[in-house]
């Protein structure tokens, strides 16, 4: 079975075979671009690895040998070989680019003979053994897991001693001496001599490379971006070219376009006289990428046309890793570039325009839920004027941040917001990254790893703050006089690269020109409706705003809770009679109706499904005793007696308990009095002038003669209104759809209902019987353990509840066919669910505020 390939093979579309950056590297060949030469070993190879238990078959030893022998004859050199020496590298690839997760060794091939050859050679002493204390570096790291600092600590030995503050400063005789002592901690750390024959090198970090597709970081990645675990990576060996050949080498990375706000510009950078590795590790701050216009002007022009023509090849923004040495460029990677959800929608907007790519393109390259990013809170500028900036860094990643400084990824706790502050973020951090609310590194430019990964998880980042002095031991960094402590509060702010000390106060995130063209792109696609869950004024304008054409959930619940319907409400609940009870409801009614006025007054001709009360009773109710007594004074009751009625109200079970319409069974006269609240809001509004389409929608019906029932009551307030105002509008009675009893006997409940709305929330919890509230507790497990390939509450579990859903609305539709059908859970702003929901052939969802950009996305892809 034919498990490898040479570079010569392939092309772009066998991504899957030879990984993103093989195939990349075989498509950028074929162009005729300047790539070392070298194969790749598939991930049909690593699967093999695996399949066997970790044990590289006879067969792809002896194909990598082939392979090496071919690269040796075209290349004129022999692999680790004591005259004209051929060096490689070794350099994971997946087919879904993680950049960064999984690792690389250069200078493979390097002994104590071909050292001196390639010294000999090159005329270039310190070039050598610069080279070869890399790769033991490497080797040792990736290969033998031996720790970087152990290293490192002997490299700041030497400089110290010369006297010199950056590695460049060191001398052939220094690296020499590193070279020794690092064969010393090698052989102290495995017991073994370092690895001298070149071959076996070169099989021990293939093997590294197929065992780091499973490093805890690579799976923490993948869980993260939600990439499948069994697709394995491939292994890229290339011929080296060295960068690190002094002033005329050098090595870079850049993006067609800025990758933060895809402005049209090509942004990158560089280091002379330097390895791959040092641009990424943000060990050194490289330069701007137009510096090279000036330093090395032939290359310089050479590289944008190479950038013009692979970002026209691709038709998409990209990522580019280039060396130079001594004078010629050779290209290293492309690949579609990470970029930040602005810099995604600026770029297909830009796109489209200069005609590269189609409207249904843009639409489908924006990842719906990486919208979020661009909707999140930005620092108030007023308040942004009165600070003044401790320091400033590079603005990696837009945002805004405020939170307490940590100084490693393990103090970073879920959820608590902190700032996380590292000289330079290593692929270790990536779990700490993914919980810091913002990062802030010391080392590193625009390209390191902390930006790249912060720009992929849309995340404020600011790196190369290089004026910041940290001292990791005592917890503390330093900013001119300032003393910044673990537990301090910074705020960073990701779009302009300024540090400030404390918090600052944030406004809503703006939407800009190109974000509105590209809204109203998706709104050219999409078929499917889309709500907003809103219960306050506020809610209803920034879903507006937002494109939401409807409120398809409006909760009563909330509007309870208020300083002055709270009491009302209470005396109602604990009402012996209903003589008590309408008194209660009697002062609610004004309240009530003016909560809806509001609503109704900014949604205008739009549709507002008002769901009636909901939860559980008691919840309203007191539980200190000073709140009780006050109650109690207001009702004229005893103490005592009130005391024992609430008790009396506890439930078991209130999530399956006395909720929803079996409230309104009990006490009728809580929905006839929300129903007459809704009319009398709607017919203020119409007699004003304003359009109205209100629609009242029942919870948590079951059996159908619940709704008979409580329709009934509803309908009777409704008319009682119609006849004492004199007035009559349109309205809508329907029901919400979240008790599985429901989804089977939809055709009963069809006859006595204009719309359903799914519940999902509800229907999932009812359904798996897993309590929303507890399930964290073990969803996690069922996840890792593979019993639950998701959490059913973030996407609908399609297999079960979904089917449940599909049963109602056939039979819904068999019984009336112009049934208006939605879904009103959090699913309603889940882009898979939205999906789904689409396939069902729902007329809408309904989702928060903030959500419906991204469900309005998700909808025109699903058309698409
Ligand atoms: P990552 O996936 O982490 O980016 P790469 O395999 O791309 O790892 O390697 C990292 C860097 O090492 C590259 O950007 C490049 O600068 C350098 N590198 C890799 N292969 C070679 C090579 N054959 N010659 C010179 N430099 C190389
Ligand atoms: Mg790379
Ligand atoms: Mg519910």
């Amino acid at each position: 079975k034919k498990l490898v390939y040479s570079f010569e093979m392939g092309d772009k579309s066998w991504r899957d075979l030879l990984g993103g950056k093989g195939a990349n590297l075989a498509e950028m060949t074929k162009i005729g671009l300047p790539v070392p030469q070298g194969f790749t070993v598939s991930t049909e190879a690593c699967k093999e690895y695996y399949e066997k238990n970790q044990w590289l078959s006879e067969n792809v030893k002896s194909q990598i040998a082939v392979h090496m022998m071919k690269l040796e004859e075209s290349m004129g050199k022999k692999f680790g070989g004591d005259e004209n020496p051929l060096l490689v590298s070794v350099r994971s690839g997946a087919a879904v680019s993680m950049p960064g997760m999984m690792d690389t060794v250069l200078n493979l091939g390097l002994n104590d003979t071909s050292v001196e050859a390639l010294a000999r050679e090159s005329q270039n002493e310190k070039f050598a053994w610069d080279s070869y204390r890399r790769f033991i570096q490497m080797f040792s790291d990736v290969v033998m897991d031996i720790p970087k600092y152990k290293f490192d600590i002997v490299l700041e030995r030497l400089m110290e001693e010369k006297g010199c503050d950056s590695v460049e400063g060191l001398e052939a005789e220094d690296f020499k001496k590193a070279v020794e002592e690092f064969k010393g901690i090698y052989v102290k750390e495995t017991g073994n001599d370092f690895l001298t024959d070149p071959f076996d090198q070169l099989l021990a970090t293939v093997e590294a490379v197929f065992k780091s597709w499973n490093n805890p970081r690579a799976i923490v990645y993948r869980d993260i971006n939600g990439i499948d675990g069994s697709i394995g990576t491939a292994v890229n060996i290339q011929s080296m070219v060295f960068g690190n050949l002094g002033q005329t080498s050098g090595t870079g990375v850049a993006f067609t376009r800025n990758p933060a706000t895809g402005e049209k510009k090509i942004f990158g950078e560089y280091l002379l006289d330097a390895q791959g590795e040092d641009v990424v590790a943000g060990i050194r701050t490289p330069k701007e990428i137009e510096g090279m216009a000036d330093e090395m002007p032939e290359v310089y022009k050479e590289f944008m046309d190479v950038c013009a023509l692979l970002e026209k090849h691709y038709n998409d923004m990209q990522d580019i890793e280039f060396t130079i040495e001594k004078g010629k460029l050779y290209l290293l990677q492309t690949r579609n570039g990470k970029r930040t959800a602005q810099a995604a929608i600026k770029v297909a907007v830009d796109m489209v325009e200069e005609g590269l790519i189609s409207k249904d393109e843009a639409i489908l390259r924006v990842d719906p839920s990486s919208i979020n990013q661009l909707l999140h809170k930005n620092f108030d500028p007023k308040e942004l004027k009165k600070e003044r900036p401790l320091t400033e860094g590079l603005p990696a990643s837009p945002g805004a941040a405020s939170g307490r400084v940590a100084f490693t990824a393990n103090d970073i706790k879920q959820g608590k917001g902190e700032i996380l502050v590292r000289l330079e973020t290593s692929p270790e951090d990536i779990e700490g990254m993914n919980l810091a609310e913002g990062i802030l590194t010391i080392h590193g430019g625009m390209t390191s790893h902390a930006a790249v990964v912060a720009r992929g998880m849309g995340k404020c980042c600011i790196s190369g703050c290089s004026s910041i002095e940290l001292d990791e031991a005592a917890k503390r960094m330093v900013i001119g006089d300032v003393v910044i402590q673990e537990g301090d509060c910074i705020s960073l702010d990701g779009g302009t690269g300024k540090v400030y000390k404390g918090e600052i106060p944030k406004r809503e995130g703006m939407i800009d020109s190109t974000f509105e063209k590209f809204m109203e792109w998706t709104g050219e696609y999409k078929s499917l409706g889309i709500r907003t869950n809103a219960d306050t004024v506020k809610d209803c304008e920034t879903a507006i705003r937002f494109g939401a054409e409807g409120i398809g959930l409006c909760r009563t619940e909330h509007m309870f809770f208020d300083e002055n319907k709270i009491w009302p409400v209470r005396e109602m609940i604990v009402s012996k009679t209903s003589y008590e009870r309408e008194q209660a409801l009697a002062k609610l009614l004004p309240l009530q109706k003016e909560d809806f006025v509001g609503i109704f007054k900014t949604m205008g001709a739009r549709p507002v499904t008002v769901r009636l009360l909901d939860p559980p009773l008691h919840e309203f109710l007191p539980h200190e005793d000073d709140d009780i007594e006050k109650l109690s004074k207001d009702m004229n009751i005893e103490f005592r007696d009130l005391k024992n009625r609430i008790e009396g109200l506890k439930e078991f079970n209130p999530m399956l308990g006395h909720r929803g319409c079996r409230l309104a069974v009990t006490y009728p006269e809580i929905y006839e009095m929300q129903a007459k609240a809704i009319m009398l809001a709607a017919i203020e509004n119409k007699r004003n002038g304003v359009d109205v389409s209100p629609e009242i929608m029942i919870p948590l019906v079951g059996e159908v003669n619940e709704l008979t029932y409580v329709k009934k009551r509803v309908q009777g307030a409704i008319e009682e209104v119609f006849r004492t105002e004199d007035f009559k509008l349109e309205y809508k009675l329907g029901t919400m759809i979240e008790v599985p009893r429901a989804c089977v006997t939809s055709d009963e409940i069809a006859k006595e209902a204009e719309f359903f709305s799914f519940g999902t929330n509800d229907l999932t919890q009812i359904t798996f019987g897993y309590s929303r509230d507890d399930s964290p507790k073990f969803i996690g497990e069922y996840k890792s353990k593979e019993i639950l390939a998701h959490d059913p509450f973030e996407s609908i579990d399609e297999r079960g509840v979904g089917r449940l859903m599909k049963m109602s609305v056939d039979l819904a539709k068999a019984e009336k066919g112009n049934i208006k059908l939605g879904i009103c859970g959090e699913h309603g702003g889940d882009p898979k669910s939205i999906e789904f929901c689409h396939g069902l052939g729902l007329d809408y969802v309904s989702c928060s505020p903030y959500r419906v950009p991204i469900a309005r996305v998700a909808a025109a892809q699903a058309e698409i």
